[in-house]
């Protein structure tokens, strides 16, 4: 059969034909629509399919899983496998049973994430072997490949992909589907599942070395690595960079006779004797990679070791650029250079680079309560009496981030997962004497919050944290989190609340409030600024989109031409981006977008947004 799929809907259908049973994962862009497709069209297959509270919890999962010889896969980001690192290394230590395959998205540009992390590093430090696809037929391909290589080499295989192989659409050919692999036995074995004992550690690092030697003849009979073309000048290629290769050469007339293309699809352990093979005869060698020289620095080693002198080029010599996404442009004046004369660029370049697009910051959505939220949080600020830049505001991971853009300008720092509430507290201990504010949200809470709120009222720091409660994990799509009371395969679940664990850890003022009642959060914000402990207000309003979905939209608000007199107050203090400035320099709402907030109207000082049914 072929389909035309999302690499994320490619890897769904490889767990479903690998005979997957557990996967696992945290939310991430580029990684989430994995889970997000097995939930859509998962009914009636036997499948344990759940997002977890954070990528470490969902990296235990699969492996206790893959321990019982269930088959499983775990999804995350790349900054995600920072988070999962800790058992992950581990991991290759007591090996596992059942095939688990680490699906880790890596995001070269970057797109939508914090750092240009290049997790293949993740492979040589926790020594677990890695492959790479270079497109959706082979995202699919090789999550089958994953988890039968698993399973040969007993340890995690670690499935590295990138942003443009997550989100490219192509056409897939399937295979048939396996049934799931589920528990069979667990053995007790404390030498390879214990590592408290440093004997037996020392034996299973031998072991591990050891797997790691037959990985090589093992990944043949998978058809991984291969070459193209018979020319000299030769090409060593990894992942989506393949792709922009391949374009560029189709331009070249008969390149197999000048060019020999080289793709590597396993990153660790790096393929010796493959590379060896098909190297040997090339005059020059050029390594097409995104993020860090990882492939070039391992050829020019294997080379050295090998006391060949090939000329290396690529990201060390200049050739390609050592930051940001590759394009068939860069790659192209890279393949000019060893070829020794002009490839055409690509024609859609000039196109391109003409056109002039007006930048725009991405805006919280139309009715956002998080708007609501940190409009009341700076006034609250204000009626405390601290001038608004003398309260230091940390931020967290989430949509709510965008509150650093103009006119809220409201977080300093947005660091990494559950970091708000600790630096805040570092700032503190530090020896800051005014308040500071931690803001976070409800699935940035539950996945690395709980542990610095701990810790701030252990140490009892004086800390206003304002709990982000929007019911959803929004940034990524619209995920589940742990207050849910069913998850989106079904599963009926106990809804762990927010409050009851704030009560639990012992915070010393607790107050839940609508941020839609502004005044009532404007208020509870200038009183719990001033008072000692760790006060934490949960501002609790659905996310805007997830309402809408839900009820619809009851109301809409449009400007009466005749009052507006062009002050844009409205503008300034929602930064809504459903208002707009018209022809005639009178603020405008676009209906279609306007969701009934409301909030525009209470600052217009002078009455000129009215409510309007949505029929309007
Ligand atoms: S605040 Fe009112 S008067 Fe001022 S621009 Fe907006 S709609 Fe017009
Ligand atoms: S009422 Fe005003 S602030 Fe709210 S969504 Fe509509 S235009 Fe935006």
């Amino acid at each position: 059969m072929r389909l035309a799929l999302m690499g994320n809907e490619a890897i769904a259908r490889g767990v479903i034909e690998s005979g997957t049973y557990v996967v696992t994962g945290y939310p991430g862009t580029p990684s989430s629509e994995v889970l997000m497709t097995l939930h859509e069209y998962s009914e009636g297959l036997d499948l344990y399919a759940e997002w977890a509270v954070n990528e470490r919890v969902a990296f235990e999962i699969a492996l206790g899983a893959s321990l019982g010889g269930a088959r499983s896969l775990v999804t995350m980001k790349g900054p995600g496998f920072n988070v999962a690192s800790d058992p992950i290394l581990s991991a290759a230590y007591s090996g596992v049973n059942g095939g688990l395959t680490i699906l880790v998205a890596d995001d070269p540009g970057p797109i939508t994430t914090q750092t240009e992390q290049d997790s293949r590093w993740y492979a040589k430090l926790s020594k677990l072997p890695m492959i790479t696809p270079s497109s959706p037929q082979e995202a699919k391909d090789f999550t089958v490949v994953s988890q039968l290589l698993s399973e040969d080499v007993m340890l995690p295989v670690i499935l590295r992909t990138t942003t443009r192989v997550n989100h490219a659409v192509s056409e897939v050919i399937t295979g048939d589907v396996r049934p799931p692999k589920k528990y069979r036995e667990f053995r007790k074995d404390p030498p390879r599942y214990v590592r408290a004992g440093m004997a037996w550690n020392l034996e299973r690092h031998k072991w591990l070395n050891n797997q790691l030697k037959t990985v090589e003849g093992l990944v043949r009979k998978y058809g991984l690595n291969k070459v193209w073309g018979e020319g000299s000048s030769c090409v060593v290629v990894e992942g989506v960079s393949y792709n922009y290769v391949m374009e560029v050469l189709s331009r070249v007339e008969s390149w197999e006779r000048k060019i020999r293309v080289v793709k590597v699809d396993v990153l660790y352990p790096i393929p010796r004797n493959f590379l060896l093979d098909s190297l040997s005869g090339c005059k020059e060698i050029l390594v097409v990679e995104e993020l860090d020289p990882y492939l070039e620095e391992s050829i020019k080693a294997l080379l050295q070791d090998q006391d060949l002198r090939i000329k290396v080029f690529g990201k060390l010599s200049g050739y390609l650029p050592l930051e940001g996404e590759l394009n068939t442009r860069v790659v192209s004046q890279a393949v000019s250079r060893i070829l020794g004369h002009e490839v055409a660029e690509p024609y859609h370049d000039g196109m391109i680079k003409d056109l002039e697009v007006p930048t725009r910051p991405p805006p919280l959505c139309p009715g956002c309560p998080h708007r609501n939220s940190y409009i009341a949080m700076l006034l609250g600020i204000a009626k405390a009496g601290y001038k608004r830049d003398e309260i230091p505001v940390f931020g967290d991971i989430g949509c709510y981030a965008l509150s650093v853009n103009p006119p809220l300008n409201a977080i300093w720092t947005e660091h990494s997962m559950g970091a708000s509430i600790s630096m805040a507290m570092g700032l503190k201990v530090g020896g800051f004497d005014k308040p500071v504010i931690a803001t976070i949200g409800d699935s940035t809470f539950f996945h690395a919050g709980i542990q610095p709120l701990i810790e701030a009222v252990n140490k009892r720091v004086d800390l206003l944290v304002l709990v982000l409660d929007n019911s959803v994990v929004a940034m990524t799509g619209h995920q589940s989190t742990p207050a849910w009371e069913t998850t989106e395969s079904g599963r009926v679940t106990k809804p762990v609340e927010i409050v009851d664990v704030l009560k639990s850890i012992g915070v010393d003022n607790l107050a839940v409030v609508n941020p839609f009642e502004i005044d009532e959060m404007i208020n509870k914000v200038s009183e719990f600024i001033k008072k000692p402990g760790v006060n934490v207000i949960v501002a609790k309003a659905p996310c805007a989109l997830l309402k809408v979905r839900r009820e619809g939209v009851k109301k809409k608000y449009t400007v009466l031409s005749s009052k507006c007199v062009s002050c844009l107050a409205c503008v300034r203090l929602t930064g809504c981006p459903a208002l707009y400035i018209g022809d005639d320099n009178k603020v405008k709402i676009l209906m279609d977008d306007c969701v009934g907030c409301g909030l525009c109207a209470r600052y217009c000082p002078y009455k000129a947004i009215v409510e309007v049914s949505p029929h309007e």
